[in-house]
């Protein structure tokens, strides 16, 4: 990971890192590394800072002598997907993803449509460190056209992946929770186009967030459970600030953890291609190799982040992948993760299966992910590492396996648990799997107990 480029892109504190001169420094970098004689595509999410930050990448590729497309705001997958049909150099999009409000950042899409790869991020880097930006005369100033039909192309190619006339005849009824993010101008129109009557929870764009803090994890959804029992509602759906990422509550008013939809999605997408390889990160449940085997499906793990996950199945050749935090990858669509294209696959799921979406995940087999964290200094990281393997290595069960792919994963016939740092805080993650709630928990407090007191005797050591 560099200085600036994350797991997903630059994220900062608007203001702070994140200036005027930063994004135009940094964006007249990208054009220094990328840029050739095609147009550079310019997007952004719906935060207080995307218009100004998004009008400064603009001007600085222009006076650069390149040709801008300008989107405007919009979810990033809507962006991502005009990338590769626009034949644009690259595309720069101004997003925090679910970050709080006081956040930006800037994500880089390669010709491909696919995230920069790590590569071309330290080069860009690189570039930004050096001060590399073009310079034009002024007869070489390239134009700034807004480009209109980025929303209704990805619509399009959204409804082209579904039975749409299917979906229209089930009738639902669905709660959409838009989180002030950027899916509001893409999820009420998707719904209307697939004859779902609908309920809008924080459906305005609204950089300071004022529904709900912008990542839809449990806590954060409270409101969108209570209307979709109040509403009798088939499905409640709620994306992410740029709306990549998708997280459901089904009809009985429960909120469903990502890797369950996961796992759903994954038999579906493996049982309609007759086989084919699914991608996850190694955090994913074991239920989803469970799941797709019998179907002829195999699943490749990889580490963590959804650019990794992007890049490896179209290394593989994959047929679906995803994570267990609400990003689903539908290569037919795009190699990229995509709330609205997510909503509508579950949408078609269901309504081609007759079942309720509730019975549709009782009838998955019983799974239960635990995730904790432990404080660890950053500093220690490394040390912490080499030594997790001899700290859960069980080592008597032949059925053992020890992955190392990202972190530590051992799996036992009992379950799994994996130990990895955090790639932007300081502490580890702790997770557990196993058949049964109380187990996983188990699994959980011990290995939590184990790598606290490893910190310690290492904290101890080095003092
Ligand atoms: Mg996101």
């Amino acid at each position: 990971m560099g200085r600036f480029f994350g797991t997903n892109g630059i994220r900062e504190v608007v203001g702070e890192t994140l200036t005027a001169r930063f994004v135009a420094d940094m964006t007249g970098a990208i054009a220094d590394v990328l840029a050739d004689s095609r147009p550079i595509l310019v997007a952004c999410d719906g935060r207080t800072s995307s218009p100004a930050f998004s009008r400064i990448a603009a001007g600085t590729l222009s006076l650069a002598g390149l040709e801008v497309q300008e989107l405007g705001p919009m979810p990033t997958p809507c962006a991502q997907y005009s990338v590769p049909r626009l034949g644009v150099s690259c595309g720069v999009i101004i997003t925090a993803s679910h970050n709080p409000p006081e956040f930006n950042g800037i994500k880089g899409i390669a010709a491909d449509g696919l995230e920069f790869t790590p590569e071309t991020e330290a080069a860009v880097e690189k570039a930004y460190l050096e001060g590399r930006s073009r310079k034009v005369r002024f007869d070489k100033v390239g134009g700034i056209r807004p480009e209109n039909a980025a929303i209704e192309r990805y619509l399009n190619g959204i409804r082209g992946q579904v039975d749409a006339e299917k979906i229209r005849s089930r009738g639902f009824r669905v709660v959409v929770d838009c989180g002030n993010g950027a899916s509001a101008v893409t999820a009420p129109v998707l719904l209307n186009q697939l004859g779902v009557r609908y309920v809008s929870l924080n459906g305005n764009m609204d950089g300071t967030f004022p529904g709900r803090p912008s990542e839809p994890t449990e806590p954060n959804l409270k409101d969108l459970v209570a209307a979709v029992t109040a509403h009798g509602a088939d499905l409640g759906v709620a994306h992410d600030g740029d709306a990549d990422r998708a997280v459901f509550v089904d009809d009985k008013g429960r909120f469903i953890p990502g890797e369950r939809v996961l796992t759903l999605l994954a038999r579906e997408e493996v049982q309609s291609a007759g086989g084919g390889i699914v991608v996850t990160p190694v955090t994913s449940s074991q239920s989803v190799e469970d799941i797709v085997t019998p179907f002829g499906g195999k699943v490749h793990y990889t580490r963590v982040g959804s650019p990794v996950v992007s890049r490896a199945m179209l290394g593989t050749k994959a047929v679906f992948g995803g994570e267990e935090n609400g990003g689903y990858l539908f290569p037919k669509h795009q190699c990229a993760r995509d709330g609205g294209m997510t909503l509508a696959k579950v949408l078609d799921l269901v309504a081609r299966s007759g079942k309720s979406l509730s019975r549709l995940l009782d009838e998955l087999p019983p799974y239960f992910l635990v995730k904790r964290k432990v404080a660890c200094p950053v500093e220690l990281r490394q040390r912490v590492l080499s030594e997790v393997p001899s700290l859960l290595d069980a080592g008597k069960d032949p059925a053992t396996r020890v992955v190392t792919l990202d972190g530590v994963k051992v799996i036992t016939p009992r379950g799994w648990v994996l130990v990895r740092p955090s790639g932007t805080e300081p502490i580890y993650r702790v997770f557990t799997e196993a058949r049964d709630l109380k187990t996983a928990e188990d699994l959980a407090e011990q290995t939590l107990t184990k790598v606290q007191a490893l910190i310690q005797r290492i904290q101890g050591g080095a003092a």
